[in-house]
């Protein structure tokens, strides 16, 4: 009892550096809800990338935020701040339009069914009008529900509670297919994947760095393939950096892998159509030296 009541005495301290940390959050909270009004989030996009390609029809849809105030403030900063004030469910909705937007306009400049990627925090799944908040987005943008992957992201866990099975599954039968995100890593774990069901693992970029010289890594790595093969679901490889590890991935047999190595998430303007209208590739001199 001491212990535990000196602990939060400890705890409740209210430093300098706490009061930087709590003014800080509002000031994100507040500038983020000023933002979500006037629809100033941005979306940078990542391919995910098959084997040996060189352009692309898949694309991880990725937010971004540059504030007149705060500068540019990282996802790994505001997502929380949206995820605990509420405002997740306004940023979810606008970013997944975007991002069905311009999966249309990419689909009908390369004639190619070009497919995105949107993260989806547990707290979407609250409200239960997911599914039908995925349709009216599908219906607008004019996209079908193949075009769409919902990956599964959150600081907290997604709980399998019937309400989440019910949205996912409803999701799944219109033809939307859901990912689990960050697998292995806290919250994405093997007991999610066998309560939820999902049509593709993104395996955490913590287990792919350095795999070329961690002779563990690569074990484990082969053992998740051969149980995403069982489970007849999709691998994907996130935060690919270095030639080293690339080639390990394609030596195991990795098919999709996203990361900077093959190109790091850019505005959409930064991609052109490819010649023979193929896909997406990157424009520009500069970015071109960070295709495959
Ligand atoms: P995530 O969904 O796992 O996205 C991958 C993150 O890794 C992105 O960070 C991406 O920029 C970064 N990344 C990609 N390739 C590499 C690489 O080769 N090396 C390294 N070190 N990093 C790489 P980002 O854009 O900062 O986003 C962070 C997280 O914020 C995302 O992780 C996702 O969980 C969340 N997030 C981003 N946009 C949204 C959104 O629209 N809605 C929700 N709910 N969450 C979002
Ligand atoms: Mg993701
Ligand atoms: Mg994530
Ligand atoms: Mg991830």
């Amino acid at each position: 009892h001491e212990a535990k009541r000196q602990g939060r005495a400890r705890w409740c301290a209210y430093t300098p550096d706490l009061a930087q940390r709590h003014a800080r959050l509002a000031a994100i909270e507040d500038r983020l809800r000023v933002a979500l009004n006037a629809h100033a989030l941005d979306v940078h996009y990542q391919p995910v990338s098959h084997a040996e390609q060189t352009c692309w029809q898949r694309f991880e849809a990725l937010a971004r935020w540059n504030d007149p105030e705060l500068g540019f403030v990282s996802p790994a900063e505001f997502i929380p701040v949206a995820e605990a004030s509420g405002l997740i469910g306004d940023l979810g909705r606008q970013i997944m339009r975007r991002a069905l937007r311009q999966a249309a306009q990419w689909s009908r400049q390369t004639r190619q069914r070009v497919t995105v990627h949107v993260n989806v925090s547990a707290g979407q799944l609250q409200g239960g009008d997911l599914p039908a908040q995925v349709e009216a987005a599908l219906r607008d943008t004019g996209c079908v529900p193949s075009q769409l992957v919902v990956e599964l992201t959150e600081s907290e866990a997604v709980v399998a509670t019937p309400p989440v099975i019910r949205q996912l599954n409803a999701l799944r039968a219109a033809g939307v297919r859901i990912a689990l995100d960050d697998f292995g890593t806290g919250h994405s774990s093997l007991s999610v994947l066998e309560q939820l069901p999902v049509d593709c693992i993104k395996i955490d970029r913590s287990f792919v760095r350095n795999i070329d010289v961690t002779q563990r890594r690569q074990s484990l790595l082969s053992a998740i393939l051969k149980m995403t093969a069982e489970l007849d679901t999709e691998l994907v490889v996130e935060g690919v950096e270095t030639p080293g590890e690339r080639a390990v991935l394609d030596q195991l047999g990795v098919q999709f892998m996203q990361g900077y190595l093959l190109c790091r998430p850019v505005a959409a303007s930064l991609f052109q159509v490819a010649d023979d209208r193929s896909g997406l590739i990157l424009t520009g001199p500069v970015l071109s030296s960070q295709k495959p």
